[in-house]
């Protein structure tokens, strides 16, 4: 089989099938294609799928604040409902703990420029809001066996509370709600099939070749292809004049009952990031979730291959990450065997994504969303649209960075902050925050 089609887009996650909605919506005739069964299966099903606001980088944070808009508004964002149900922002606030490697001023002088609402908490004011927290400032992390971990706190903490922050119910819906906005808007979606060949003619991308044999003609390729980007990279044989690298990198969210108070009277408690002990946590039903900030005391666990990552946690990993969490909240019961998941992000070196154009012509790339990006996915469709419709007209981005005008807040953000050739963004926490 040989078709044609204005634009391919390599990945059915979130950001694909957000790309595909935008590039659907801008009348382009639209291929999405998906090695897996469905939109939405790859890292965003594993995706905690918190809505937050606090980045090092400015547009970081108007992305995500004006992304927040695109949430609540969710079926008008997508122009229709959905059969299979449409997924849920939940509001529930969060609070990010006062750390060195993300300064509070800085984060509170962005969220001013963005006006999004911020509270500063001191430490009273934290163990008045959030039950059962306990305020000890324990910086720098470390490891469970090392035994300051169990040192008492000598100072306390506050923290920066977002109250418009939450989480999204569930992401692999999300994603599935915006492969069927896609459809809907005139997209194909081609599951269990994958791109194993990238074509080029005349110095440009021609279109891809997939698992079945079939060939897509397009001048237009999109790389969301999530953890398998570098893959793709590859294949296309772009990568030279990048400054920035991918590389996936596994890691664990666990389930834990929550402890007595945080989710009370059927409000469900406030996402905290706490990367002074290394860890944050989110609400999840009767329980809450949590994960890991990449404490420079712990391995990271990079892998080769996606593929071959191992979903189920692991005991060393739980109690790390479990211990910790019972540490900001002493009354928190540390189950006995592991429960949760294990998912994988494609991570840069400055854990800010790539949102760009490519040494090929035609053939762009939105990956090293470095497990932050789930919350900024409706923003990314509209930044890529519009790289692309810019680009394609001629525009010269390396030199004069696009940059889009938020729909909701009137924000603008510059694509320049997610270029491949950035200089390394100096202010990342390195970390999972960005
Ligand atoms: C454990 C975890 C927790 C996270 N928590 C948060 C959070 O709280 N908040 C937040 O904002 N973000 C979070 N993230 C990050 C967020 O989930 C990701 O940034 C986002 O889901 C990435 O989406 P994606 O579409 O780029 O990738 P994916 O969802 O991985 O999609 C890529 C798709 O490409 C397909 N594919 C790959 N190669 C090929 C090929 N050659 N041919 C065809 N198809 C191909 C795959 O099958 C896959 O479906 C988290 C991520 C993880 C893993």
């Amino acid at each position: 089989m040989r078709i044609s089609a204005d634009a391919v887009v390599v990945g059915a996650g979130v950001i694909g099938a957000s790309i595909a909605l935008e590039l659907a919506k801008q009348h382009l005739d639209v291929v999405v294609v998906d090695k897996a069964g469905g939109a939405g299966q790859g890292s965003t099903s594993a995706s905690s799928a918190i809505i937050r606001f606090n980045y090092s980088r400015w547009d970081s944070v108007a992305a995500s604040w004006e992304a927040k808009h695109c949430w609540e508004n969710w079926a008008d964002h997508l122009g229709g409902d959905d059969e299979a149900g449409l997924a849920t922002f939940h509001r529930t606030g969060m609070v990010m703990l006062d750390v060195p490697v993300a300064p509070t001023d800085r984060l509170i002088g962005l969220f001013e420029r963005a006006g999004i609402p911020f509270e500063r908490w001191d430490a009273a004011a934290l163990q008045a809001r959030v039950p059962s927290i306990d305020a000890g400032q324990y910086w720098p992390p470390k490891a469970i066996d090392d035994e300051a971990f169990f040192e008492d706190a000598a100072e306390s903490l506050g923290g920066v509370f977002m109250p418009e922050a939450g989480f999204v119910d569930d992401p692999q819906l999300a994603a599935q709600n915006l492969a069927s906005a896609a459809e809907r808007a005139g997209a194909s979606l081609f599951y269990n099939r994958q791109v194993t060949e990238v074509l080029r003619q005349d110095g440009r991308v021609s279109g891809v070749v997939l698992s079945d044999g079939s060939e897509i003609a397009a001048p237009v390729v999109v790389n969301a292809a999530g953890p398998w980007s570098g893959k793709l990279n590859e294949m296309a044989g772009v990568g030279a004049d990048f400054s920035v690298s991918v590389r996936p990198m596994r890691q664990e969210v666990h389930y834990v009952p929550a402890p007595p108070g945080y989710n009370e009277n059927g409000r469900l408690g406030p996402s905290v990031a706490d990367l002074d002990l290394g860890t944050y946590i989110r609400a999840a039903p009767g329980g809450m979730y949590v994960g890991g900030t990449e404490p420079a005391c712990d391995p990271l666990e990079w892998i080769e291959d996606p593929d071959q990552c191992d979903p189920r946690p692991r005991v060393r990993q739980f109690e790390a990450q479990v211990m910790r969490a019972a540490r900001r909240f002493p009354t928190l019961a540390v189950p006995n065997s592991p429960k949760g998941i294990a998912g994988v992000y494609d991570v840069t070196e400055d854990w800010t994504p790539i949102y760009d154009r490519t040494e090929l012509d035609g053939f762009y790339v939105a990956i090293g969303t470095s497990g932050n990006q789930f919350k900024n996915a409706p923003v990314v469709g509209r930044m890529m649209a519009a790289l692309i419709d810019r680009v394609e007209g001629g525009h010269d981005h390396d030199g004069d960075p696009v940059h889009i005008v938020g729909e909701h807040t009137g924000l603008e953000i510059g694509l320049g902050t997610f270029s491949r050739k950035r200089a390394l963004n100096a202010d990342s926490s390195g970390t999972v925050m960005g």
